[in-house]
């Protein structure tokens, strides 16, 4: 990632700087939360009679995942749209999009590559979702005016992965361990332009 500070105003490079400031996002990890994490594998690579079905899993899962968070943070969650096949746009091959206007907080994850239309790995998806949620923190939490890709936004983004990898890693052993707490029998209930770079 190029560094564009100096391609910045006066003003942005102050937002720029303190987002560069933070480097993790410390989460309380609820249960419900981690075993969302460990189904999201299941709902993506699950055998469908259709795709819609998929697409329906996959939506209530990183709905789940998306409030949890929030709720631990204290803020509204966005809601989250989980569309086929990433649009490409300028050679860019587009992974997720969060869009903020006024109250209305909207995430778009796409389920499919763009050219050859396969499911996108959970790990990938999980990544795209949590890189989405941080933009939204950065408004919400860390009450920053634009959202940056600065180093550190990508380290928070990256602390969010593993603190989520980690308690999902654990509910599963868990679920091995006491057949009565399988992660699928979790019930899900949904409430409610980003490329790699
Ligand atoms: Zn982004």
């Amino acid at each position: 990632m190029p560094n564009f500070r100096h391609r910045l105003s006066a003003a942005q490079r102050r937002i720029y700087d303190r987002s560069n400031a933070v480097s993790s996002i410390q989460l309380r990890v609820s249960p419900r939360l981690a075993r969302a994490v460990s189904l999201l594998p299941v709902a993506l690579g699950g055998d469908y009679p259709t795709e819609g079905q998929r697409r329906s899993k996959v939506s209530k899962v990183t709905q789940v995942i998306c409030d949890e968070i929030c709720k631990a943070k204290r803020i509204g969650p966005p809601r989250v749209l989980v569309k086929g096949a990433r649009p490409i746009h300028e050679a860019d091959e587009y992974h997720g999009l969060y869009v903020s206007e006024g109250h209305s907080h909207e995430i778009t994850l796409w389920m499919y590559t763009a050219k050859r239309r396969q499911v996108v790995a959970p790990r990938t998806l999980l990544r795209t979702l949590l890189h989405e949620v941080a933009h939204h923190l950065d408004f919400t939490v860390l009450d920053l005016e634009e959202s940056f890709h600065t180093d550190g936004f990508f380290k928070r983004e990256s602390s969010l992965v593993h603190q989520l990898e980690r308690a999902a890693a654990k509910a599963g052993r868990a679920a091995v361990a006491g057949p009565g707490r399988l992660p699928q029998r979790l019930a899900l209930r949904s409430s409610g332009a980003d490329n790699p770079s």
